[in-house]
């Protein structure tokens, strides 16, 4: 199966994962004249007017941001061009307004992806990622001891001699699922659902994080009998998404209902109905004016798994 080219995913970039081990190559790729450095702020991102902010080697060592952040990871190549997030969180506001002057704002990511280019979206999700899991792995989750980053960032390491755990980059599991029931003798519906933590108009698919010890298919089906007490069978395999709120990685399915039973948890969602296709194409989109349904961001998977769904509908 070709994957869909769905927001975050069709990343560019070489991870270049065998030549990141060795330091004296990573130094060497620090030092390029041509490598950028994709900084990020706490969850902020930075942009010059419209455009996403890349540093050149000479802003970032001029400014001493590698020195004050502290923070370098290597993200890949760019054909030839080395690329690195360059984690700026530990300058307070007023370190950072004085290093933006008026020449780049810092804006919230989600806010921000309109300005984003296809081919930047992969990378500044990656990049936001791995630095969230930096900030989240200062200190070893065994012993307390400080962690020393290392290939590139894409390792840490417990510096207690006596521990000397190894950490690695984080991603969270999510699956996420278009549920159909098909009457006999009728056309198909949809479950969609409104969620307690997006806007109340917002219609979108049942997700959840995968448990411990769970197939994907088996969280598919917990999660839809638990939020809204359908069960499911036939769930098959759609398509995934890297999604950087903060490291997770969505799960795409289908998945059929036994019956149209409906049984919601209210400490889960705020509702759960099945529309069919006529009613679905009808929604407005998200941040629409209007009381109508709305379907989710453009950008999600939840959007495509409904798109898929109702192209196959008469
Ligand atoms: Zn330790």
């Amino acid at each position: 199966m070709n994957s869909p080219a769905l927001t975050f995913s069709q990343m560019s970039l070489n991870r270049a994962s065998s030549a990141r081990k060795s330091s004296r190559w990573l130094l060497e790729q620090q030092n390029k004249a041509d490598t950028v450095f994709l900084p990020i702020w706490r969850s902020l991102c930075l942009f010059e007017q419209d455009k996403l902010a890349l540093f050149t080697r000479e802003l970032a060592i001029t400014g001493q941001l590698i020195a004050q952040a502290g923070n370098c990871y290597f993200l890949g190549l760019d054909g030839e061009q080395a690329v690195f997030v360059l984690d700026l969180s530990d300058l307070s506001q007023l370190q950072l307004e004085s290093l933006l002057a008026d020449k780049y704002q810092a804006k919230d990511f989600r806010l921000s992806l309109p300005l984003v280019t296809v081919k930047q979206a992969p990378v500044l999700a990656y990049g936001r990622a791995l630095n969230h899991w930096h900030r989240q792995c200062q200190h070893c989750g065994y012993c307390g001891e400080k962690t020393l980053s290392l290939d590139g960032g894409h390792r840490r390491k417990c510096q207690s001699e006596s521990c000397a755990k190894e950490h690695f980059p984080r991603t969270d599991p999510v699956v996420i699922m278009l549920v159909e029931y098909q009457p006999p003798g009728e056309k198909a519906k949809c479950l969609l659902a409104q969620h307690h933590n997006i806007p109340a108009k917002v219609v979108s698919t049942l997700a959840g994080f995968v448990d411990p010890g769970e197939s994907l298919e088996e969280a598919v089906s917990r999660e839809v009998l638990e939020e809204a007490g359908v069960a499911v069978e036939q769930v098959t395999y759609m398509a995934s998404q890297p999604w950087p709120f903060p490291n997770s990685l969505m799960i795409g399915f289908f998945a059929r209902a036994i019956s149209d039973e409906i049984n919601i948890d209210n400490d889960e969602i705020a509702d759960a109905r099945w529309f069919s296709a006529e009613e679905v194409r009808t929604f407005d989109n998200w941040g629409d004016e209007g009381d109508n349904y709305q379907l989710p961001r453009k950008e999600s998977i939840a959007r495509y798994l409904i798109d898929s769904w109702l192209a196959k509908q008469a």
